[in-house]
């Protein structure tokens, strides 16, 4: 069973009578070269993998042969036929279905992966949930190396922006604070089916063992950076002024203590900048 050859996939989904959910973020990887480049980076023999949307399988199948073990975490239980089909010779695999955002990951990590040296996150995301999804898994502080995961193409680049860029926004900082991200490959609309309207890029964010900035309060921090990217065209005092109240004041005497212009934007602050302010803040 190859379910990476494109008639052999066609055939079981429409033996099925699949249907594409575009509601669940579904366009399918149907080039034959993305998988095993998006496996090698994920993994090696020791590792644990945990795919989320498997969709049909074809990653699966590809991440199957690089790592010592798969969990694959499907919310479409209409998947369940093509699954155990293109899957079938897959010893080291085990689909879940479920919703990844609502499951306990650590716990399923610590379940599923005891036996393996690192553990990884692979996943061609369903586009109306990459921001979230990210987070989530950044969040949970998952006992994980990294996260190697298949995004639309300006999504890859706002994630793995430098932090005092123009491109960079709240998830940049949140992003750059877990982990270091880099942008892989990218890969054209015509690689999936249905083809999407854009393309799209992997991105590789290696999870870091501490911080890169040290914060007095993290959830005042991310408060903090949420309400810094809240309307980007305005200077940081009056952003800062308007989407959490601050005292306009205290924010020139502390723009001023950094040797910074009152006029200065977010976008022009890096992680260090962001995290002083934030302290001197709270
Ligand atoms: N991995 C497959 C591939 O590369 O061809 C499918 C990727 S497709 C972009 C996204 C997959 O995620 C779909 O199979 C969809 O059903 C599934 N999905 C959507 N929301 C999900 C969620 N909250 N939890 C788990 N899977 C989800």
């Amino acid at each position: 069973m190859n379910p990476a050859d494109f008639n052999t996939l066609k055939s079981i989904l429409k033996a099925e009578g699949f249907d594409f959910k575009k509601s669940l973020g579904q366009n399918f990887l149907i080039d034959s070269t993305v998988c095993p480049m998006m496996a090698q980076a994920s993994c090696d023999e020791q590792t644990g993998v945990l795919e989320i949307g498997p969709g049909a399988g074809v990653l699966t199948a590809k991440l199957c042969d690089k790592a010592k073990k798969v969990v694959a975490i499907e919310l479409d239980e209409r998947l369940r036929p093509v699954l155990a089909k293109t899957l079938k010779d897959k010893t080291n695999v085990e689909i879940i279905f479920g919703d990844a955002m609502k499951l306990d990951l650590a716990g399923l990590i610590k379940e599923k992966f005891s036996d393996c040296k690192r553990v990884s996150v692979c996943a061609n995301l369903p586009y109306y949930i990459t921001s979230p999804m990210i987070m989530y898994l950044l969040e949970s502080r998952l006992p994980i190396d990294n996260i190697t995961v298949m995004v639309q193409k300006e999504a890859a680049e706002r994630l793995c922006a430098k932090v005092g860029s123009r491109e960079a926004g709240a998830v940049t900082v949140a992003v750059s604070y877990y982990s270091k991200g880099e942008i892989l490959f990218e890969v054209k609309r015509e690689a999936f089916m249905p083809s999407p309207n854009v393309d799209s890029a992997v991105i590789q964010l290696r999870i870091r063992k501490e911080p890169p900035v040290k914060v007095n309060h993290e959830e005042k921090f991310f408060r903090f950076v949420k309400a810094c990217f809240a309307q980007r065209r305005k200077t940081l005092i009056n952003t800062l002024a308007s989407a959490m109240g601050a005292n306009k004041a205290r924010l020139r005497e502390i723009l001023s203590e950094l040797g910074l212009p009152e006029t200065v934007r977010s976008e022009q602050l890096d992680m260090n900048l962001l995290a002083e302010i934030s302290n001197r803040l709270n």
